[in-house]
Parts: structure tokens; sequence; C-alpha cells
């Protein structure tokens, strides 16, 4: 079969775009080299839907950051996925710092951004009674929100499917060959996938991608190292607070997560692609600076750490989505750095406009369904609707993971429901499970045992995240 359209990179670009192609009367492939969708920056990230006061008026970024932003709510609402208009707040603890923020309040309204203000450190503590007394003012962001990246990935990715397009996994794009009508891609291991129109969405490497269309970009990798802290301190801000960004970047902020934990973090480091080591003077800086913006921040309640990586284009600050120079039906989105995240649904649009400009033609799907109907958790569920629950599938009534109290039936539908989890990692992101204090401690063995059961494979075969990641290896005695 030749595709109308392939997408290489999986990641929360990827899959907007191959819900947005969707909506037309299109072949659509989406290929991944991981084992899963929404293993790459998507992954790890601050989770932030921002304003779009950072980005420097008339750059796609701060177009594609506020439209995307103000798209966000509705989407999540179609695909079921947790979405929180939280607000922000960006603080500064000098009249140096002040100036700063007023510029940025400057540039946001120069960007559209609605719901801004600049805010005197009492007004602020007042908001936010956890944060410093060294705060001197903020500039106060209600648009902004938090969500779920790796949630709204699936979501769309299984959306896409649900409307027509597939999803070839595993497969990691080495050659792509132009006969003048249509590529062929090739993957590492001999496998073929043939399109008339390609899109490189395939972050960190999508330099790499791009070469294999002619065209030259440099992607350096920047680290951002968290700490993940328990739900007991979710609440010490119920806003994502920043620090007033430098050159480095938007700096260390203190933010509660849509799933109730707390979140410090970035870093940010020039460091190599493959690099995704948290290190002791990453967690040191983020503990030092996240404790100059709000007092209290319990470390003991870590439960675990982790390390994004930002695509960092070298040729530019802004997003760089064009059509390729030297091969005309393809299109590239590089650098897609922070806020990709929060223009991820504009650049999906903006994608499908370019390919539109490349000669593909898009014509309306009719029966193009965006609302997904995804797996219910348990643990949201009223006492009548968890007694419905277990009485109409008796797997609902066995709690797996008991730090989020997630059942067996939700492990069995996040196996089942495209995108399929295969993984442990893979029901852990669709479920929870394992996500909780223990960080699946306890759960570990009996998901094992539920994924073994359902694809028929055994328990030494499950990994935790693909490749050669096993946990077992074989029996004892
Ligand atoms: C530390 C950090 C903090 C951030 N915070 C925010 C934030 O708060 N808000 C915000 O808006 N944005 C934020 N961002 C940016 C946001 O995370 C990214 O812009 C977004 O996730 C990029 O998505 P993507 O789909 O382009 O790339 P990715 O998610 O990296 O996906 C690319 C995919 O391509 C696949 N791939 C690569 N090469 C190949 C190949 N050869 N063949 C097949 N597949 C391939 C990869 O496996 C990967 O799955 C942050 C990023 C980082 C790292």
């Amino acid at each position: 079969m030749i595709y109308d359209v392939a997408i290489i990179g999986a990641g929360v670009v990827g899959g907007l775009t191959a819900r947005q192609l969707s909506r037309y009367k299109l072949s659509v492939c989406l290929i991944e080299a991981g084992c899963d969708v929404a293993l790459g920056a998507t992954k790890a990230n601050s989770a932030i839907v921002h304003g779009g006061y950072d980005p420097v008026p008339g750059t796609l970024k701060a177009e594609l950051n506020v439209k995307g932003t103000a798209m966000m709510e509705k989407l999540c609402e179609e695909l079921e996925v947790h979405y929180k208009n939280n607000g922000s707040m960006v603080v500064a603890f000098d009249e140096e710092q002040l100036e700063h923020v007023k510029k940025l309040y400057q540039r946001g309204i120069a960007n559209g951004v609605p719901g801004l203000s600049v805010i005197s450190g009492d007004r602020a503590r007042e908001i936010e009674p956890a944060l410093s007394k060294n705060i001197a003012g903020a500039l106060l962001c209600e648009s902004s929100g938090i969500v779920c990246p790796y949630d709204l990935t699936i979501a769309a990715v299984g959306n896409a499917m649900d409307n027509g397009a597939d999803l070839a996994l595993g497969f990691k794009v080495v050659d792509i060959k132009d006969n003048g009508e249509n590529y062929e891609i090739c993957s590492d291991d001999g496998a073929k996938i043939q399109a008339r129109y390609v899109v490189n969405s395939a972050g960190l490497y999508s330099d790499e991608v791009a070469r294999m269309l002619g065209d030259e970009y440099h992607i350096t990798a920047k680290k951002g190292e968290y700490m993940l802290l328990d739900k007991s301190e979710g609440g010490l801000v119920k806003k994502t607070i920043f620090q007033t960004p430098t050159k480095a970047g938007k700096g260390i902020l203190v933010s509660p997560t849509v799933d109730g934990n707390l979140l410090v973090g970035p870093t940010s480091e020039k460091t190599d692609k493959g690099d995704k080591a948290t290190t002791p003077g990453g967690l040191d800086t983020i503990k030092e600076k996240a404790s100059m913006s709000a007092d209290n921040i319990n470390y003991r309640a870590v439960i675990t750490s982790f390390t994004g990586l930002r695509a960092s284009c070298d040729e530019s600050d802004d997003f760089i989505l064009e059509i390729s120079k030297h091969s005309k039906r393809a299109i590239n989105a590089v650098g897609i750095d922070s806020p990709g995240l929060s223009s991820s649904p504009a650049i999906a649009e903006y994608i499908a406009q370019l390919l539109s400009d490349a000669g593909l033609k898009l014509e309306e799907n009719a029966d193009f369904c965006g609302r997904r109907v995804n797996c219910k958790h348990f643990r949201t569920l009223s006492e009548a609707e968890k007694n419905e629950m277990i009485k109409k599938e008796p797997s609902y009534g066995r709690v797996i993971c008991r730090c989020e109290t997630v059942t067996e039936g939700e492990i069995l539908e996040a196996i089942r429901q495209n995108p399929k989890a295969t993984t442990i990692d893979g029901v852990k992101r669709r479920t929870r499970a394992g996500m909780g204090r223990c960080q699946g401690g306890f759960c570990m063995p009996f998901v094992t045992d539920i994924i073994a059961k359902e694809l028929k494979i055994a328990r030494c075969q499950v990994t935790k995240t693909g490749g050669k990641s096993r946990l077992l290896f074989g029996k004892t005695k």
C-alpha cells in the first residue's frame, strides 16, 4: 500500500498531526522508532500549557503558543484528557527582575495573551501563601494551564487510529528514497513503508531525518532534570510558579501536576542526545533554586527524578516548520522545543496547511469523530459508579496498584485499547499503575503477570520499556 502521508515520530506533534490529518480523506501512517508513542521529549517535560508571553512577538513560537493554548481545553475535553487551567506566575526577586517581568507583560500583550497582570509581592503571597517573602512582584497569567503530555499523545494517536490512521511502532527510519512520486521509508531492520508525502516530526533526531530528505539542520540536546514529589505535597501551590527567565531558559519552576503531585525543575544543560541521566549536581541546583520561590518544599517526599531532552536547533531559536528545500512533498518540524507542547494543537494545523501548500488535497472526511472514550479511572468514580462497573466487569473490583488505586480492569483496557500498551511503562503511563509513592515496588509483578497473560507471552518476555529492558530472565527452581 502507498499511504498519502507518513509521519515520522509519534510524540505530541506527530500524534496530533496524525489526528488532524484523519479529519480528511487520507491514508495516514504514523511511524515511531520506539515500542510506544510519547517516548521522546513528550514523555518528560514540565507539562505546562504556557500563556504565550515568553516568545518574541512575530515568531512562530509566539503565534502557535497563543493559538495552541487557546485550543487546548476543548481538545482535552474531546479526547477525555485531564487539563487544568490553573494559571501561572513569574516571580521577581528584585527591581531588575521586576523590570523584566514588565517586559514579559508587554510581550504577552503584543502576542495577544489574555488574563495578564503585574502584581505586587504581597498580592502574590495572598494568592499563593507558600511563596517566599523575598518575592517583590510577579506576572500573573490566568490563561495558562497544566496537562499530562503523554495522556494527550496517547489519546490523540488513539483517536487518529479510531479514524483510520495506522501506527507502525519499532520502525526506526534510517533512509528515505524519493522516486519523484512516492517516498520509500526504510527501517533499520529492512522494513519499508511507502507514502506520497512525509512529515518529519522526529524531535531530537529531526535533523537526522531531515538529512535523509536532503535538508541540513543541527539539533543540540538540552537536558532538563526534575524531581517529582508525592501527592501529599501537591497542594503546596495551586499555580505554576516560574522564576524570571534568563538566557539559560525559563528557570526552575514549582508546579502542581494534573494528577496532584508537585513538580520541581528543570535544569538546562547542553548534553549528548542519549544522556537521560539525572545527576546529584542537577538535583542540588533544583533544590537550591526552587526553595527561593516557595518555603517548605518537603524534599523528603520526592518519589522519583527524571530527565527530559529539549531539541534545540542551532540555526534558529524559533520553531522551524517548513516544506523541505530539497524534497517538495516533505515537511520538516525541527527545533520544536518549549513551548512545543502548548503549541502542539496549532502546530498540527500548521503542518496540515503546509502539506496542502505542497500539493496534498485535503478533502473533509465526513465520518471523522473527534471524540474519544478513554478507559475510566476507577479512583475518580463515585461509589455507585464503582459498584456498577464491578457488576459489569469483576476485574474492576481487583486493585493492582494500591498507591494510585488502579484496578485490573483498567490495566486490561490499557492493553486492549489503541494505541495498545505492551510494556510495564506503557501500562504505567495509561493507568498510573506504578506512579505512586512506591513507584511500582508492589504492583510491578502483578502488572507483569497481566501483560504476559493478555499478550500470551512468557513473563520473562515482558519488558519495562521495550528492547532489552526485561525484568525477569527465567525460573530459579
Ligand atoms: C525539559 C523540558 C521541558 C519542557 N517543558 C515544556 C512545557 O512545560 N510546555 C511546553 O509547551 N513545552 C515544553 N517542552 C517542550 C515539549 O516537550 C516539546 O516541544 C514536545 O514534546 C516535542 O514533541 P515532538 O513530538 O516534536 O518530539 P518528541 O516527543 O521528542 O517525539 C519525537 C519522536 O520521534 C521519534 N523518532 C526519532 N527519530 C526517529 C526515527 N529515525 N524513526 C522513527 N521515529 C523516530 C522518537 O522516538 C520520538 O518518539 C519541554 C521540553 C523539555 C525537554
